[in-house]
């Protein structure tokens, strides 16, 4: 294996096959070079088309990004409250930070493929973190919000009620005759889980026509909605060239947009060297507990083993002798845990140590933190939560927790198919404790089920091939 301490060059032509752009500061964010040599190969391979969309969204967000001339000019309209589509060209979609980091990876993937497919300039609403935590991803402009954007204010005031969302808009009829198009200066996308039907036709042909000519929309979301662009018709074609290959939909924008910033980058960088890259298996666990109580629960202790070693992700241990004699070359396998608490990386390790392994393989356990809860408005809480999610990635083998985007985004970075544990009902491990995912994708929590054709409820999971349920949350849907 490579050493990765040993490399700081890598050419640009690995630049990950072409899916990253050329002409960034190689030392203003050194995992955008050096993460290849971390992962076993490269990420899987982007579509032609995929790569040439990516240019010229580069070369958009170029002419409209902050401080352009375009973007002046329609911040200027919005100012002033007009509607205008004559005064410049650009459109845009701006991204509210809202939600746990896991969350917020997920929907800025979806705000992005969302700008691809309607031609709109991605800003991103810096929240408390956002650019101590990612590295620009478009050369020479910023994706960040300005500072002085004039609603700005209004972000974390807007909600299910607020008068100009969609659903509100729609509602109201403030659209006129519904095959019209919006006149508004902007309009607020509430795309939270807690959105109504008439939010969720958003996700609707007709809809998404009264919404192209509005140049600036509002997003804020804390799902993953990528399966349901796959629905909507008009989207059908370009997605299926863009992703000839619906699983690796996430992975392919992840390891576009989201690169670690140095400071995180250190954290997971050290951690890998001293502590997993020397390891013939590198084994992840990322433990989600979504119940309150004191931990760790005994009931999920039971499932985590009985799963690791059902499914063969770690060996069984041996309770009758003190010292089992290699039985041939010892491999060495290293078990990276997550999770808020300490208790579940404690008993695991202390397993591991106060018993042999019936095969003679030596299994080191490790948990980079305990949290002990999650901290969502403090900088280095957040750090750790994203190089936790980044190394999780790096692991060879997966096991995760349902329900969790934390999960969700090591899975599909590490480009890994990973064993699910259950979740637990009434305190007891469930039975079977786990179950491999179909495929890389995360899930979409609230999903509409509606047949904009037929105006109608139709189950949205059995549409089309490639979109289906999801293995963890009965009613979700995930590309498959
Ligand atoms: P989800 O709630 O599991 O879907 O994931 P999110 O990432 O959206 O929100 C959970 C938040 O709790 C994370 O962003 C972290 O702030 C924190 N958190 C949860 N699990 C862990 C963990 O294993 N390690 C660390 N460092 N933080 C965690």
């Amino acid at each position: 294996q490579e050493d990765p301490t040993q490399s700081v060059h890598v050419s640009k032509t690995q630049l990950l096959d072409d899916l990253l752009p050329s002409g960034f500061d190689e030392k203003s964010c050194l995992s955008r070079y050096q993460s290849v040599l971390y992962r076993r190969g490269t990420p899987r391979r982007a579509s032609p088309y995929l790569i040439s969309k990516l240019r010229s969204y580069e070369a958009l967000h170029k002419k409209c990004g902050p401080h352009t001339d375009s973007y002046n000019k329609t911040v200027k309209d919005l100012k002033s409250g007009i509607y205008s589509s004559t005064t410049s060209d650009c459109k845009y979609i701006v991204w509210i930070s809202f939600s746990g980091l896991g969350n917020r990876i997920l929907t800025l993937a979806s705000a992005f493929l969302y700008a691809l497919l309607t031609d709109r300039v991605l800003l991103v609403d810096r929240g408390v973190d956002i650019p101590d935590l990612f590295c620009e991803p478009f050369p020479e402009v910023s994706w960040l919000l300005p500072l002085d954007f004039p609603l700005t204010n209004k972000f974390n005031g807007f909600n299910q009620k607020s008068q100009e969302s969609y659903g509100n808009l729609v509602k109201s009829d403030s659209l006129g005759n519904l095959t019209g198009s919006l006149l508004q200066p902007y309009v607020y996308l509430h795309l939270v889980h807690d959105y109504d039907d008439q939010d969720k036709l958003f996700f609707c042909d007709q809809d998404q026509t009264s919404l192209q000519k509005t140049p600036w929309l509002i997003m804020k979301t804390d799902n993953y909605f990528i399966p349901s662009l796959f629905l909507i018709p008009s989207f059908e074609q370009e997605l299926h060239s863009l992703f000839p290959d619906k699983e690796i939909v996430f992975h392919l924008l992840g390891h576009y947009l989201f690169h670690p910033t140095n400071s995180v980058w250190g954290l997971i960088s050290r951690y890998h060297q001293a502590y997993l890259s020397r390891a013939d298996v590198k084994v992840g666990i990322q433990i989600r507990v979504f119940d309150t109580g004191p931990c760790p629960f005994k009931h999920v202790l039971d499932q985590i083993l009985s799963c690791t070693i059902k499914e063969d992700i770690l060996p069984q241990i041996n309770q009758h002798e003190p010292v089992v004699g290699p039985t041939g070359p010892q491999k060495s396998i290293a078990v990276l845990m997550t999770s808020l608490n300490w208790g579940y990386f404690e008993e695991v390790r202390n397993l591991y140590w106060e018993h042999p392994t019936v095969t003679g393989e030596v299994i080191s356990v490790y948990q980079p933190s305990h949290e002990e809860y999650q901290q969502t408005e403090k900088q280095n809480h957040n750090r750790k939560a994203w190089a936790e999610m980044y190394l999780l990635s790096l692991t060879d083998k997966l096991v995760t927790s349902s329900w969790s985007t934390f999960g969700y985004v090591a899975q599909g970075l590490g480009g890994l198919k990973p064993w699910i544990l259950y979740k637990p009902e009434n305190q007891t491990a469930p039975d079977p404790p786990c179950r491999q995912a179909m495929s890389i994708e995360p899930c979409f929590h609230a999903p509409p089920f509606y047949d904009c054709k037929l105006r109608k409820g139709v189950d949205t999971g059995n549409v089309v091939p490639h979109v289906k349920h999801c293995e963890d949350m009965s009613w979700g849907l995930k590309l498959v």
